[in-house]
């Protein structure tokens, strides 16, 4: 395949790519999106490999088998996952392919170390920031991966001088990259020996960094870490020469930055702040536990139906107990039918409801409930205080009134859905236990609000019976 074929393929595939992030901003046009994504990665799948494999005679044909065979084996592989994954499992499985993209990332920049080049000072600080980048990643991730799948637990690592190792850590890659540039190329070992240090170096960083950050301020980590996968993909596409890498790399980096951004602003908390991290354990804070909030009330399932069927309005708020349950399609069923009684039913989604950016809308969607009933947190919170009836269905810390009214709680700040407003607020959990950041909920004690116990699935389909 000549360059330029080539060429005109990975800007076929840039823009098939950009297609797809637009498509897939918005509901309606995700699956469009996703489509555009699959014939933009079909594209640049076979003309990297034709490239890489033309013109080189006989050996062409052994290199495309090899990478035919890689690429099986990856498929396969990827294929079972992608079936075998609840959703529930998501979010530490992109956490888990993220760290590829950063292994991937110190791999290649290792490799392109033995690479003479025209340029020397510049591939060597390309080399030195891919490697860096990538390894930050990689660990980064792993450790994001064991912290969402409970391996380990999620409360932030509080070193002493925490932000100064971080600090530190940077100020070292910034010297120790001027250090290797300027090392002559025949110095082999002293290059492979400051290499391996930046290497370290970057590994540890990556750990200490996703360890310390913890409790509510992983959605960041997860988005961050996104944008990172992306950098590293970039900075691996100038050590190979590769347009479409840098292309793709940048779009993954500047959206997942963005959505880093979004989070961010979700959390009301500053970027550097959440890097700072110990979110969720800062000093002088009273320990939620402690407080006796009093009594609480529970209702049945009857119960529940009945209020339901005198309601005109209903807002429903799912958190990441509704995936775990897998109750979305018994929450669409019970959604179809109290609209077809007259009832408006609208859905509030907060933007870190559940472990993943959009976990709630995708499973909404995968439920097929209508999208124009499916509003953000900002567009139905006004509009609670006029609600008849609030489904909380496995939210805990999203809903949580302490993050507004008390300034001592871990999540003070925290915008959240002040379902507490309506007129009724029915509770679906299975008990009284805390949610991912591990806060009490005032808002389970409140007297507008009756606990409903029981696996959230079960119960929405025992209230459904109950209609
Ligand atoms: P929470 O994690 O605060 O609470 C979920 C609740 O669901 C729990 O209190 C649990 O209570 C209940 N639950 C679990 N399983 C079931 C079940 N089968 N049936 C009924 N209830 C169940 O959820 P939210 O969505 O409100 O908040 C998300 C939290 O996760 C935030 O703190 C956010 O910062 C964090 N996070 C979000 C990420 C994102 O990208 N969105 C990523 C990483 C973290 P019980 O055990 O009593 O049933």
């Amino acid at each position: 395949m000549s360059s330029t074929l080539t060429q005109g393929a990975y800007i076929v595939a840039g823009l098939l790519f950009i297609l797809a992030l637009a498509g897939l901003s918005r509901h309606e046009s995700a699956r469009r999106g996703n489509r555009f994504g699959i014939a933009g990665m079909v594209v640049a799948l076979t003309a990297t490999v034709l490239a890489a494999t033309a013109g080189t005679g006989g050996s062409g044909w052994l290199g495309l088998l090899l990478i035919v065979v890689a690429m099986g084996i990856g498929a396969a592989i990827g294929l079972d996952r992608a079936r075998k994954v609840e959703m529930t499992g998501m979010p530490e499985l992109i956490a888990m392919l993220h760290s590829f993209v950063g292994l991937a990332a110190v791999l290649v920049g290792w490799n392109s170390s033995y690479e003479i080049t025209a340029y020397p000072t510049i591939h060597d600080v390309e080399v030195f920031v891919g490697v860096f980048i990538g390894a930050v990643t990689f660990t980064g991730s792993i450790v994001a991966f064991l912290k969402l799948s409970a391996r380990i637990p999620s409360k932030p690592l509080m070193l002493p001088f925490r932000n100064w190792l971080n600090v530190g850590a940077l100020v070292l890659f910034v010297v120790l990259t001027v250090v290797y540039a300027a090392v002559p190329e025949h110095a082999v070992f002293v290059r492979h020996l400051l290499l391996g240090f930046v290497t370290l170096l970057a590994l540890a960083l990556g750990w200490h960094l996703v360890a310390s950050i913890g409790g509510g301020d992983m959605p960041v980590v997860v988005s961050m870490l996104n944008s990172y996968s992306g950098w590293a993909a970039a900075a691996a596409g100038f050590l190979l020469g590769n347009d479409l890498l840098i292309i793709t790399g940048a779009l993954v980096g500047s959206s997942g930055a963005y959505l880093s951004y979004i989070m961010c602003r979700a959390m009301n908390r500053s970027f550097i702040s959440v890097i700072a991290g110990g979110f969720g354990v800062e000093g002088g804070t009273v320990a939620a536990g402690d407080v006796d909030y009093g009594e609480h009330r529970e209702v049945t399932a009857e119960g529940a139906a009945s209020l339901l069927t005198s309601a005109r309005s209903v807002v429903i708020t799912p958190g990441y107990g509704m995936a775990t349950a897998q109750a979305q399609h018994a929450v669409a069923e019970l959604t179809k039918r109290l609209r077809t009684s007259g009832v408006a039913v609208r859905f509030g989604i907060h933007p870190v409801a559940g472990r993943l950016p959009g976990h709630m809308n995708v499973l909404l969607a995968e439920a097929k409930v209508p999208y124009d009933i499916v509003l953000e947190m900002d567009e139905v919170n006004d509009d609670l205080a006029e609600t008849d009836v609030v489904l909380v269905i496995g939210a805990n810390d999203t809903v949580n009134p302490a993050a507004a009214e008390d300034p001592t709680s871990p999540i003070a700040g925290m915008p959240v859905l002040r379902v507490w407003e309506a007129k009724d607020v029915i509770v679906f959990k299975r008990s009284m236990a805390t949610g991912y950041a591990g806060v009490q909920n005032p808002l389970f004690f409140r007297e507008n609000t009756q606990m409903l116990f029981g696996d959230a699935k079960a119960r929405v389909e025992d209230i459904i019976a109950a209609l």
